[in-house]
């Protein structure tokens, strides 16, 4: 059973680490794995809280770097130049934290299950890594946690790119029975059926999945594969063989993700932090954490099961859901 830690207050940071090999991290250079915010979210991680991750790396002689990765649609965070002049809009400065921020647009093929996922360079030249993770809703994954800090964002911005296309749906005509749930399940009312036609606004769709977990008539699959899969995949291919510690940054929970300009409302009150080195252990305990407080809120808000990361997660050895939770 992994070990997971809980907390409220930052202070208790410290004594959190002490559960986990962080004396092992001495030495070593450290990518700070995290989303830096998009222009006008205001739920990310901030720069306050990522001090103290910094200041406690430093304590046990680690070298600590900010990291994150270039996305593919338009806007600052496209390029590294872009991204870092964000970064420091958001208070993510060496004047301000005490250490580098570093942004890759470039990566590493690695192979998991015959797929290439390309490891953003910093991750994959590193042998421990430290990620700290915003937990909030997401449109296309239901929520996001350490999971998709890793398994979107810690990949190329054409290995993201990838992943999406990869998981729209593809259609049968045979096989439909023109019932209309997809179109009625659609969050992003991208499907359209009538008598006897079916049709996706290709341009409104963002492969999130939920018209292929609905359709009962097999006549939609992923083009390849379920989104939450594929990123399960991408970030086992970011931290295999690697030494990860995970801080979940459980406060600011908005409906969407910190790539959102517009992310709010704020849909559950905060809960903390929770810790641990495992990936499915402390995004299985996020969840459980904030379903204690507010019920489904994730499926509600979004329409989206968050809960299928975490098994595929599990499924393919990424991590255990199982876990101890040890409160301080
Ligand atoms: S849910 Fe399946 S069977 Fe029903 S309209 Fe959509 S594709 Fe056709
Ligand atoms: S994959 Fe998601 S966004 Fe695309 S059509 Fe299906 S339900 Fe709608």
């Amino acid at each position: 059973m992994k070990k997971v830690v809980f907390f409220t207050d930052i202070k208790k940071l410290h004594e959190a680490l002490d559960y986990f090999d962080i004396k092992g991290f001495s030495g070593k250079t450290i990518p700070l794995k995290l989303h830096m915010g998009e222009m006008r979210n205001k739920y990310f991680s901030k720069p306050d809280l990522v001090k103290c991750v910094v200041d406690e790396l430093k304590i046990v002689n680690a070298k600590p770097f900010l990291f994150d990765t270039t996305v593919s649609y338009p806007g600052l965070r496209h390029t590294k130049t872009g991204y870092l002049k964000l970064a420091k809009m958001h208070g993510f400065s060496y004047e301000k934290i005490g250490c580098n921020v570093v942004i890759d647009d470039t990566g590493f093929k690695v192979n998991v299950e015959d797929r290439d996922y390309e490891v953003a360079d910093h991750l994959f030249n590193a042998t421990h890594i430290f990620a700290l993770s915003h937990v909030k809703g997401h449109m296309q994954t239901g929520f996001g946690g350490a999971i998709k800090n890793l398994g979107m964002g810690g990949v190329t911005k054409e290995t993201k790119s990838k992943i999406h296309k990869d998981s729209k749906p593809v259609y049968k005509k045979d096989a439909c029975t023109f019932c209309g749930v997809c179109a009625e399940v659609c969050p992003f009312n991208a499907l359209k059926v009538n008598n006897k036609s079916w049709h996706l606004k290709k341009h409104k769709c963002f492969g999130c999945g939920v018209c292929v977990d609905h359709c009962k008539s097999n006549a939609l699959t992923n083009l390849d594969m379920d989104i939450q899969l594929a990123i399960a995949y991408a970030a086992f291919a970011c931290v295999k063989d690697k030494n990860v510690i995970y801080l979940n940054d459980v406060n600011r929970i908005a409906g969407s993700c910190d790539c959102d300009p517009f992310a709010g409302p704020v849909i559950c009150p905060d809960i903390g932090y929770v810790i641990s080195d495992d990936i499915v252990a402390v995004d299985k305990a996020s969840l459980n954490l904030i379903n204690n407080v507010k019920k489904d809120v994730f499926i509600k808000h979004n329409k989206v099961d968050p809960i299928k990361q975490i098994k595929y997660g599990e499924e393919i050895g990424l991590g255990s859901s199982s876990y101890q939770l040890i409160e301080l």
